[in-house]
């Protein structure tokens, strides 16, 4: 693999200014798709890219992206938290979206090659990681609605803060009742650069009524819970974990699966299902909604505070973080740092 080494390191920032996807590596991987087939990776410097204005990707939005993230552990050693299954479910929705499958070991490898490369950028405070961010865009440069010919796939690294730099705090979520994110058929369940722009004037119009984010319903009944923003959704009901079944519409969280396996070693009950705003408001009324909570690669394990919903704020378990909850976010962020046994074989080592 051809690697440029940067001629300029960058300064880094302080762990504390850290935050989300503000600062980006010395470096970046690079693969192009050219008349029906992929050329080798590069790493390269990191650097703009030169797009035409008439590329395909800036005006319909074929593109697609990955999240997942890099640690460095106690031992001193790097690992990501099950790597392959993104590139797999980045395939998948490749497929979906007209764009060329890639060669998922290539990628693995050249991947590890930009973490050592970069390696002093990951950060190793508690709560730390380094955000990998893989995507893949249309290259073609003419304005015909087609699927393009052309793709280029890249790789930006990003080092991130503790998400819970003040502690463990709740989030407050609003049951979205106009709008819909995803209808069956359409590409709910692909990390695809529309459906987030899609979704952007829903969060806003809720945080401006205090909400972090918003709960979507399914686009036909709008009756069933779907998925917060870039979280799926757990809700523990009279000591039941439902999560919504993969109907088509919901993208497939690795940490779902994750916490679906933990839950299952734990012998705690979990059931993928449909669960209707009626069946949350019952349970709520009944004393039984015990805890809700998002799963995702930025947040890990987000408590639910709030669910605001047919305009009334339903306060889940006192504010606070619960038994459950808390026993996952250990859980799962104990195997990624390294403080717990990988029972599962979630972690790969780059060296
Ligand atoms: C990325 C994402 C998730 C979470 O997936 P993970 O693989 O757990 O990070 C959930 N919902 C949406 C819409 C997402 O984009």
């Amino acid at each position: 693999m051809k690697v440029t080494l940067s001629k300029n390191p960058k300064n880094k920032p302080d762990v504390s200014s850290l935050g989300f996807g503000k600062y980006f590596t010395d470096h970046m991987l690079v693969m192009d798709y050219i008349g029906g087939k992929w050329a080798d990776p590069e790493i390269v410097p990191y650097a703009p890219f030169s797009l035409d204005p008439s590329t395909c990707v800036l005006h319909y939005g074929q593109g697609i992206f990955e999240g997942l993230k890099a640690y460095k552990n106690e031992k001193g050693e790097v690992t990501m938290f099950r790597p392959r299954d993104n590139f797999i479910r980045m395939n998948k929705g490749a497929t979906r979206m007209c764009m060329p499958n890639f060669d998922i070991d290539l990628v693995m490898a050249a991947l590890k090659e930009l973490l050592k490369i970069d390696e002093s950028w990951i950060p190793s405070a508690p709560g730390t990681s380094l955000y990998i961010r893989p995507t893949l865009i249309a290259k073609d440069e003419m304005l015909g609605v087609h699927p393009s010919h052309d793709y280029r796939f890249f790789i930006i690294l990003s080092p991130v803060g503790a998400y819970y730099s003040t502690g463990l705090k709740p989030t407050k979520i609003l049951v979205e009742e106009e709008y819909v994110r995803a209808p069956l058929g359409g590409t709910g369940e692909v990390k695809c650069m529309g459906n987030y722009a899609a979704s952007l004037l829903a969060g806003d119009l809720a945080r401006r009524r205090g909400f972090e984010q918003v709960l979507w319903l399914d686009a036909k009944e709008r009756k069933y819970a779907e998925e917060v923003g870039a979280m799926n959704i757990f809700f523990v009901i009279d000591g039941v974990v439902k999560t919504p079944a993969l109907v088509g519409s919901i993208l497939a969280g690795i940490t779902r699966d994750s916490v679906i396996k933990l839950l299952k070693y734990e012998g705690i009950p979990v059931e993928e299902t449909r669960i209707s705003v009626e069946e949350l408001s019952d349970a709520y009324k009944n004393g039984k909604l015990n805890e809700v909570f998002g799963s995702g690669t930025a947040a890990v394990i987000s408590p639910v505070g709030v669910l605001g919903m047919h305009g009334k704020e339903y306060i889940i378990n006192n504010f606070e973080m619960g038994r459950i909850t808390s026993l996952l976010y250990d859980r799962l962020t104990g195997i990624q740092c390294g403080r717990e046994k990988d029972i599962f074989n979630w972690v790969t080592a780059i060296n």
